[in-house]
């Protein structure tokens, strides 16, 4: 009966294996292979003059990454990885691996991401990039178990859509019969539609569609939006919410996945302390003037971050945005309405997440679409709703891969997400 590697231990008598030839050395008389699995890494000690015929001509056919079930007894010794090794008694290549490799897992030499990329399913057998998508698993669970707890219905709004949520031109156009159609950029419009349907919370992990043509370390085409909108809520209510979330996500990810963080070499995270700062965006331009240029007005862009993180040093909102460069459904404060109730949460290095509080006033709503210059008849279906009884409600949407990236230090969302979609990349 196979056994996971990881319950190898130096106490084991005997067991049977199955893994991946991470390493091989052959030392003459006697050949070393280091077996992996999921779990862990395991040396094979081979002393040729005391093993079958069987095992030598499986040894002598074996190359490395080539899948094998190893049979023996397990020895306590001191050098080998975990303190024991296997000496078999049956050692059968199941699944050969082609010479030389697309990519060394072993990695010895490191390899350009778009290699990695490219033989995907071979860079993450490295167990340091595995962890990635361990964290990544545990993190999903998390959020969701989070907003379960707090009563959040769980929905599934339609990725194929007539219109865009935000007009402007990231969007990828698909053949739908004989209609245009589009890729979803936001399910933005379908939270409010349901909070106008009385669900009160909702939440939906899916994947956004931007046709976004600049390459950059922290943009993909298709990227992964955790979204949530509140009923009877206001802008303060859903910050609070996401505060709690990042840092109950910190903190469950250094409880749950020690031992991912350990073979990442990054050891326990440091949970972001709160509360987080809520820094106007005026403050903000003003920070970021001197090093960038921006004056009041602007949209705060990828310099303006870093010049802002840098000062902040820690996860920060910035709050009280001009009406004119936020969505038409971010409500404008009542008395003065050229500021409205929208904010950003920021990661010193990068923007995780963009909320507001919403219009939920109809002839507002209209008249906001009309000032960014979209036309209202586009949007019949997100308008009917607020004029039947559409309750106040605020909500935020948070990039996953930009959450696990700044949180385990990542130099590239590429890296966050197992098949990336950019400008050049549609396979694998
Ligand atoms: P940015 O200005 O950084 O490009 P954005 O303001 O256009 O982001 P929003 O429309 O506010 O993005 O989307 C909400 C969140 O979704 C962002 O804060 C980010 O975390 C994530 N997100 C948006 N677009 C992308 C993308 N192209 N790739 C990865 N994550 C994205
Ligand atoms: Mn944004």
């Amino acid at each position: 009966m196979r056994i996971p590697i990881q319950e190898v231990t130096p106490e084991t008598k005997t067991a049977e294996v199955l893994g991946w030839v991470h390493e091989v050395r052959d030392l003459g008389g006697l050949s070393f292979f280091i077996i992996r699995d999921r779990t862990g890494i395991l040396q094979v000690t081979v002393p040729k003059k005391k093993v079958g015929e069987e095992v030598l001509a499986a040894i002598r056919d074996v190359s490395r990454e080539s899948l094998v079930r190893v049979a023996g007894t397990v020895k306590a010794i001191e050098k080998a990885p975990g303190g024991r090794e296997l000496v078999p008694v049956e050692f059968e290549v199941i699944s050969k691996s082609k010479s030389p490799l697309p990519l060394d897992v072993v990695e010895k030499v490191p390899a350009e991401l778009d290699t990695r990329l490219d033989a995907r399913f071979l860079d993450v057998r490295r167990p340091r990039v595995a962890a990635i998508f361990q964290v990544r698993s545990s993190v999903m669970q998390v959020i969701s178990e989070f907003l379960y707890a707090r009563g959040f219905v769980n929905v599934v709004s339609p990725k194929i859509v007539a219109a865009a949520t935000e007009g402007g031109t990231e969007l990828f156009p698909i053949a739908y019969f004989e209609k245009e159609a589009f890729l979803n950029q936001s399910p933005q419009l379908y939270k409010q539609l349901m909070m106008g349907a009385g669900f009160e919370k909702v939440f939906e992990i899916g994947p956004i569609f931007r046709a976004e043509e600049h390459n950059t370390t922290k943009h993909l085409n298709e990227a992964t939006s955790i979204d949530i909108e509140v009923s009877f809520a206001d802008h303060h209510a859903v910050m609070q919410i996401l505060e709690d979330l990042i840092i109950r996500v910190y903190q469950e990810v250094n409880d749950r996945c020690a031992a991912s963080l350990e073979a990442m070499e990054i050891g326990p995270l440091s949970v972001p302390k709160t509360p987080f700062r809520r820094l106007p965006y005026a403050d903000a331009i003003r920070i970021a003037a001197d090093a960038t240029g921006v004056s009041y007005g602007d949209d705060i862009g990828t310099a303006a971050e870093k010049a802002i993180g840098e000062i902040m040093g820690e996860h920060y909102f910035i709050v009280d945005w001009p009406t004119e460069i936020k969505p038409y459904y971010a409500l404008p404060y009542e008395n003065d309405p050229a500021v409205c109730k929208a904010f950003d949460l920021m990661h010193p290095r990068m923007e995780l997440s963009s909320g507001s509080q919403r219009v939920h006033q109809h002839d507002l709503l209209e008249k906001q679409i009309r000032t960014k210059g979209l036309s209202p008849e586009s949007f019949e279906f997100y308008l009917q709703p607020f004029q039947y009884g559409m309750p106040p409600h605020a909500g935020w949407g948070l990039g996953a891969e930009r959450l696990i990236m700044t949180m385990l230090s990542l130099g590239n969302i590429r890296e966050a997400v197992l098949f990336p979609r950019d400008r050049h990349r549609l396979t694998p």
